[in-house]
């Protein structure tokens, strides 16, 4: 086996938990339309949901808050997302993992979130990251193949000397296996069966210490 230099990270669902982005979808959003048309929250919710599932996760704007704020006349989102900020919340296994792994390899994180959202959800993690990729925001796309590529690229690393981890199956195992990078699927409710699936980033840590073995 190749040996590691780099171990990417999928950002939610893999290192911290849906709940900001829950938040901010389903209650911010909702609320602050409610407000601006002077109807109840309920109606509000019922009504941005169905706008939601119109655009659909398969197009881009689905994934851009701005384009939500500006389609829904909530002005900007900045304030909206400060109010969800003490629901960013971390698995409990993150911080030993990360300040373990951060010594022996460069942590990036490979996201399909955009940066508005990782600018919240990586606020109590970031200095253990060498860079932040967005799919979104920085190549204006779903985390593809291609997407990986361009990862290993700017970090000047074959696939083979890099290992990722996420809970996506398409987008976190499937997507970079493509290209030959060594990835994980993360699956903490443990309801697959794949021979490949982690159910905490404990077994990724506990992997890499014995592939350092071999
Ligand atoms: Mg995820």
């Amino acid at each position: 086996m190749s040996e590691i230099k780099v171990v990417s990270f999928d950002a939610e669902g893999t290192l911290v938990t849906p709940d900001f982005s829950y938040a901010v979808w389903f209650e911010a959003i909702p609320e602050r339309y409610a407000e601006r048309n002077g109807i109840d929250f309920e109606l509000a919710r019922k009504t941005v949901e169905e706008e939601y599932r119109k655009v659909g996760d398969q197009r881009l704007e689905w994934y851009d808050v701005r384009y939500w704020f500006d389609k829904l006349g909530l002005g900007t989102p900045d304030s909206v997302m400060e109010t969800c900020r003490s629901k960013v919340c971390y698995y409990p296994e993150v911080g030993e993992v990360l300040a373990s792994l951060s010594g022996k390899y460069k942590l990036v994180i490979a996201s399909g979130s955009t940066r508005d959202f990782l600018n919240h959800l990586l606020r109590d993690i970031e200095p253990y990251f060498t860079r932040v990729f967005s799919s979104l925001t920085d190549y204006k796309q779903l985390k593809t193949s291609e997407f990986y590529l361009r990862v290993c690229q700017a970090m000047g690393v074959q696939p083979e000397r890099v290992v990722h981890v996420g809970d996506n199956l398409q987008f976190d195992f499937v997507a970079p296996r493509e290209i030959g990078i060594q990835a994980f699927y993360l699956d903490r409710k443990q309801q697959s069966d794949g021979r490949n699936a982690l159910t905490s980033l404990i077994q990724l840590k506990a992997y890499l210490a014995d592939a350092d073995n071999k």
